[in-house]
């Protein structure tokens, strides 16, 4: 697969790897030493190399500033004990980044750059790989547009990159959501579905407004008629009530988490009993006065899973029991197959 293209490689002059402190990780601070670039312009991908980790030089006018003309992706490179590095589902990342692509008119990327291009970073920096209990290489593929212009209208030009970061826990303890009825985040015929840099611009507002009033996270509902839950920041979001695990069904107002369907399954597998439909806001309260609502919790790339202690909504806080049995037998087992501590049935993880 590498061998189809050519990567140059421009290696740092002298590693920052000894200034991290690798028990004392912030979520998203420090980044490895090198990151992958490749360009597209004249109708092909082009230049592919592996350089420093660096600023980039932008023109005013480039159009991923004014417009949003761009698309990310997030997931995690873990070690296995014998120093080995484990890619947990990058071809999932890597169809999803041209879903998002598409949607957003830009590029997309062909399987051997991306899968190729991310392949040799982890590789020239597997030492940024941490393998303390909890920690994991954090990577963020971004692609954006780079023509240089004002007016809204497809780029022709594009810049596709790579960078990564040792991190720890994102949530160092269980969060409280408020179930949003006023703001949305995504609505039918939109990008909810894809992870465009816009969806988060416009989702800080509301989840300050949360934040100021003591919770951490929101729990959005559907834009129409603000009756169902759909997720919860960058986060999918289960409930386990009775005794089945509950998750809204996707669809373009819903990022596709690739978390969620690893834990869903898992879950199966486990023998839980999983379904995916619509969840009313009613419903979960109504659970929640009944306590029949006995877990909760969002999924993701940055945080795995995290459990959710309280949800709000119309100014009561309803608080969750503190035992949480089903999310953390789903926890462990994931952590224990992304770190090759578990034989990896599914065959998730590949090794670089
Ligand atoms: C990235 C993201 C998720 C989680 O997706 P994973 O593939 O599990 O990391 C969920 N919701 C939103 C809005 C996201 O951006």
């Amino acid at each position: 697969m590498i061998e189809t293209f050519e990567t140059s490689i421009h290696k740092i002059a002298a590693s920052r790897l000894h200034e991290v402190d690798f028990n004392n990780i912030i979520f998203g601070k420090t980044y490895s030493d090198h990151m992958f670039v490749a360009d597209y312009f004249d109708g092909d991908w082009r230049d592919f190399r592996i350089i420093p980790y660096g600023p980039l030089h932008l023109s005013p006018s480039n159009v991923t500033l004014h417009y949003g003309h761009s698309v990310f992706e997030g997931m995690k490179a873990y070690k296995n004990g014998s120093k080995d590095v484990l890619l947990f589902r990058p071809m999932e990342n890597f169809q999803r980044m041209n879903i998002s692509a598409h949607r957003m008119c830009l590029q997309e990327i062909p399987e051997d750059v991306f899968i190729g291009g991310l392949k040799e970073l982890i590789n020239l920096d597997r030492d940024w790989v941490p393998d303390y209990e909890g920690t994991s290489l954090y990577i963020r593929p971004l692609l954006m547009a780079t023509d240089e212009y004002i007016g809204v209208r497809p780029s022709t030009r594009f810049r596709f990159m790579i960078i990564t970061c040792p991190v720890g826990a994102y949530y160092s303890r269980p969060v409280k959501v408020k179930i949003e009825t006023d703001f949305s985040r995504a609505m039918p015929g939109g990008t909810g579905y894809a992870k465009a840099a816009g969806n988060y611009g416009a989702s800080l507002y509301p989840a300050k407004l949360a934040q100021k009033m003591g919770y951490d996270q929101l729990l959005w509902t559907d834009a129409v008629k603000h009756k169902y839950i759909e997720e919860s920041g960058t986060m999918n979001v289960m409930f386990y009530i009775d005794d089945t695990i509950v998750t809204p069904e996707t669809g373009d107002t819903i990022l596709k988490g690739i978390t969620r369907d690893s834990v869903l399954k898992l879950a199966v597998d486990l023998g839980y009993k999983v379904e995916e439909r619509k969840i009313s806001v009613s419903e979960i309260i109504e659970n929640l006065k009944a306590g029949k609502l006995k877990e909760a919790f969002g999924t993701g790339t940055a945080a795995t899973i995290a459990p959710i202690s309280t949800i709000g909504f119309e100014g009561t806080n309803y608080d969750l029991p503190e035992g949480r049995p089903v999310a953390d037998k789903l926890k462990q087992t994931l952590d224990q197959i992304k770190t090759g501590k578990t034989k990896d049935k599914f065959g998730w993880t590949i090794h670089v």
